[in-house]
């Protein structure tokens, strides 16, 4: 299996110097040459496997670089028992009739990007062996929240490499800036920056294609990766889970082998619903992909209009890791669905960063949107909809998840289609405990510190607490940097003693 760019594709790359690497150096995003099929057959034999089967099957497909010594090591290091609360590791729960739930949070720092970022260490150095000879890899994250910790806890400690976190001062919740800023390991470095994600993330993105700051690492035996969704070993592990999905849902009587489901995101970066269309693409019966945002809603303007523009009004919403104007796994999308077109993909992306704009074809847009479907919801409708959840089923949503379930009510009473449907659930409910309560509570905040909030929520809604959260009262603020999104690169010269 090789790889190419989606800004050129006469690129061909071996899967170990796609994820070593992260970003291809035009600043195109690296995608599979092509997609390893599944027959239902085998499918049907993935049901009655573990999760880490599950994934050593998917993930060998596209790792044909890797030795099956090396999958196994990878993949029973990041899935092991006492990192995940679930022994089903993202188990599927039944809510009601054909609307289930597909939790994604039971990993240590419970959100979905544990999925990926658990196993994303294991990847990067086993590729960085068979690629960068020696070298210290840097990885450099942006964050709306959850992927800052989550690889922040998949690299602490890990040989050979160094990891510089960048998240938007105001931008996070509590929660997610607590379990950053008192990170433990001796290679980690946490930094806030006086901007929002979609700044963090384009001088992210800058700072990797700078050939001046490239040479200076050289020179110091060490190269930049991504732990971003940008980076193709973020998004092969999500691809797994919809697989795993399907199989529980053939095990819990809820489908037969071949029956259609559909998916529906809560969506920011654009990466774990972009894995569940190449598990389609693979040959998993997906029907509709659908497409869950917030206030933010330019993904939803964009799959009905066809036009994509990020000048518009940013919010600050209670779901901030969805905070997002500037969606980077479209762009492998793009690629996909207009037939590999390189040229029409850094067309459209260098409008985007000229114009903040771009609009495509009629054709492109009917074909993306017979796939997908779109929606958004406001602050009050994801309130609304955590408080009628919990009151009519007992089940306690995230605000993300929440946004993603709003989606899909109205996607259901705007279409009719009401097939068997797996809805995301992105985060545990108790990293945003102030949202959450204030939504159960009808609207009233109580005023409490969080860790008493969180308190408060088990205390009402009797959902179990994570230890890997209530453990963070203990510990203490390690980082407290901030700096001007004008000066981040400044900021990791600094940080990494250069
Ligand atoms: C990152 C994140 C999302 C958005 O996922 P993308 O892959 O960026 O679309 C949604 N919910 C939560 C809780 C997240 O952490």
């Amino acid at each position: 299996m090789l790889y190419t760019s989606t800004r050129d594709n006469s690129i061909r790359i071996t899967a170990a110097q796609a994820i070593a690497q992260g970003i291809s150096k035009e600043g195109g995003l690296f995608v599979p040459c092509e997609l390893p099929q599944f027959s239902l057959d085998k499918i049907k034999e993935m049901a009655a496997m573990s999760y880490i089967d599950r994934a050593k099957t998917v993930l060998k497909e596209f790792l044909t670089d890797f030795t099956e010594e090396e999958l196994n090591y990878c993949v029973e290091g990041a899935y092991q028992a006492d990192k995940f609360s679930s022994a089903a590791v993202a188990p599927t729960v039944n809510i009601d009739g054909n609307k289930n739930i597909l939790e994604l949070w039971h990993g240590p720092t419970c959100a979905f990007k544990d999925m990926a970022l658990q196993l994303l260490p294991y990847l990067m150095t086993v590729s960085a062996k068979k690629t960068a000879d020696g070298k210290t890899i840097v990885i450099l994250v942006a964050t709306s929240g959850d992927t800052g910790k989550a690889a922040l806890e998949g690299f602490k400690d890990v040989d050979k490499t160094k990891i510089l976190v960048f998240y938007p001062v105001d931008g996070v919740s509590p929660m997610q800036k607590l379990q950053m800023t008192t990170q433990e390991g001796e290679n980690v470095s946490v930094c806030a920056i006086n901007g929002n994600f979609d700044d963090a993330q384009s001088a992210v993105k800058s700072i990797f294609t700078n050939d001046d700051i490239k040479a200076q690492l050289t020179e110091k035996n060490m190269m930049f990766s991504s732990a971003n969704s940008i980076n193709w070993g973020r998004l092969v592990p999500q691809i797994v889970y919809y697989f795993s999905t399907y199989c529980d849902m053939l095990s819990m009587g809820k489908i037969k082998a071949g029956d259609e489901i559909n998916i529906v995101v809560p969506t920011g970066n654009f990466g774990n619903i972009l894995a569940a269309y190449y598990a389609k693409e693979m040959g998993l019966p997906l029907k509709k992909l659908i497409c869950a945002s917030n206030s933010n809603n330019v993904l939803t303007d964009f799959l009905k209009s066809g036009e994509y523009d990020k000048n518009r009004s940013f919010y600050t919403t209670t779901s901030p890791s969805m905070d997002i104007l500037i969606s980077s796994n479209l762009e492998r999308l793009l690629y996909h669905m207009s037939g590999n077109d390189d040229k029409l993909v850094e067309n459209l992306m260098n409008s985007l960063s000229k114009d903040g704009k771009y609009a495509v074809s009629e054709a492109l847009i009917k074909n993306i949107q017979r796939v997908f479907d779109a929606g958004f919801a406001t602050e009050n409708e994801v309130d609304e909809t955590i408080k009628a959840h919990f009151d009519k089923y007992g089940y306690l949503c995230d605000t993300h998840t929440a946004v993603a379930v709003k989606v899909y009510d109205e996607y259901v009473s705007r279409t009719g289609d009401d097939i068997p449907t797996v809805i995301d659930s992105t985060a545990s409910p108790y990293k945003f405990s102030k949202s959450v309560l204030s939504a159960v509570l009808g609207g009233n905040t109580p005023e409490l510190d969080e860790f008493a909030m969180v308190d408060e929520l088990n205390r009402i809604t009797k959902a179990e607490i994570p230890a890997s959260l209530s453990s963070l009262k203990e510990k203490s603020v390690r980082f407290t940097n901030v700096c001007d999104k004008e000066n981040m690169s400044e900021m990791v010269f600094s940080l990494l003693n250069l």
